[in-house]
């Protein structure tokens, strides 16, 4: 059974807000984190690590590696306690002097909930693994959501997620489309999106895949990416296309909105000024294209020099009668960082509200 060991939860405030979390109390009254694991520590593992660390209601209690990598010493070195995913690899790691805590099935006996972060279409297959140790789980955005049963976004669908055992945090695309049209949905309502992507080819870290040079258009309509937008926005009607490009920095997407009713670019500005994790750059101060979207990146300092919001280009916000025009850049590497933060208090029921939980992990991670 998930989470034998709990049995009460108590309310306590967040220093500075109104909100109130409830914390996991034992039996005995010992008031406890959520236990994480994190399994495949790679682009987006060891930073949802590094994100969970950050916070006071839930702990990283171990993290997952196939082979003694560099990514193996880094989990090691920032103190996180390895795990192999690959029983029969645990030799090539003592050879390598990486020191390992044990297996995959040890770290899901101690765990409360697993974030798997294997590459697309291989989480699944963990499915059954978690259940047969009773832990939660969740999967990334390269999973299919019919395979997983329920999707996540902090903003849309936050409240659906509470209490659940198993969801999938929708992909980088998906979490910025999320993040700037359900404000508009509930502002102006929406009565069609027609959003084009222009992908990254792969993440700066990869030397194998590319295009590097040619442009490669997804030639089904609608991509996948309307329907898995309608994961966690459910009546949407959206049509979507995508093309990959010879780039490694960010996603920039051009949309279309027909809303529904006429409005101002102000207005719009207005309502996404309001709505956490998606901030503004202008082409008028230089920031032209994802090169210098990145630029500002390093100079923010982030970690990892991530940028976690959304990017809309505020000059490029444009409203004819009821159709919005405009611009925004992903990136892809952290924009579902904190989601990962708020899916797990919506699993444990850490906070009802979504905003709290939000407003929570934006703190600790220093966001907006
Ligand atoms: P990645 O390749 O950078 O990292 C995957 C990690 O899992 C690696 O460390 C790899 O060694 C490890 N791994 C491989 N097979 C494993 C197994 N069987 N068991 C345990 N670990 C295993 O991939 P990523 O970019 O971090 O993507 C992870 C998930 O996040 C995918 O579903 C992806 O679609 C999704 N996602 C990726 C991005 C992105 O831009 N990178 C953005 C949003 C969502």
């Amino acid at each position: 059974m998930v989470m034998s060991t709990v049995n009460i939860f108590l309310p306590s405030r967040v220093a500075g807000t109104n909100i109130y979390l409830l914390r996991f109390v034992k039996g005995n009254g010992e008031q406890v984190t959520v236990k994480v694991a994190i399994n495949g520590y790679g682009t987006i593992g060891k930073r949802v690590a590094d994100a969970v660390s950050l916070q006071d209601d839930m702990e990283i209690v171990g993290v997952t590696k196939t082979r003694p990598t560099f990514e193996a010493r880094l989990a090691v070195s920032k103190g996180f306690d390895l795990y192999v995913a690959i029983p029969e690899n645990i030799p090539s790691f003592e050879e390598a002097g990486i020191t390992v805590k044990g297996t995959l099935e040890d770290l899901l006996g101690i765990c409360d909930v697993v974030v798997d972060c294997t590459p697309g279409k291989e989480g699944v297959n963990n499915l059954e693994r978690y259940r047969k140790f009773g832990v939660k789980a969740i999967f990334q955005g390269g999973e299919k959501h019919e395979n997983i049963g329920m999707s996540f976004n902090s903003l849309s669908n936050y409240h659906e997620n509470l209490g659940i055992d198993y969801t999938r945090v929708v992909s980088c695309n998906t979490t910025g489309l999320a993040r700037t049209i359900y404000p508009l949905v509930k502002e102006f309502g929406v009565k069609k999106v027609y959003a084009t992507m222009v992908r990254r080819g792969p993440d700066p870290n990869n030397s194998k895949k590319g295009p590097v040079n040619a442009i490669v258009p997804v030639l089904k309509v609608p991509s996948h990416h309307g329907p898995d937008l309608k994961t966690v926005i459910h009546d949407l009607d959206i049509d979507t296309m995508a093309v990959a490009v010879p780039t490694t920095l960010m996603h920039l997407h051009c949309n279309v909105v027909e809303l529904g009713r006429e409005a101002t670019s102000e207005e719009v500005i207005k309502v996404w000024e309001k709505t956490p994790r998606v901030t503004f750059v202008d082409g008028g101060e230089g920031i032209v294209s994802t090169a210098q979207i990145m630029e500002m990146a390093k100079d923010l300092k982030r970690d990892r020099s991530d940028l976690n919001e959304i990017t809309v280009w505020k000059d490029g916000v444009h409203v004819v009668g009821n159709t919005l025009y405009y611009y925004q850049a992903i990136h892809q590497e952290s924009d579902v960082v904190p989601e990962n933060v708020d899916c797990i208090r919506a699993m444990f029921r850490l906070t009802e509200d979504n905003l709290g939980s939000i407003e929570k992990t934006n703190r600790a991670l220093g966001i907006n």
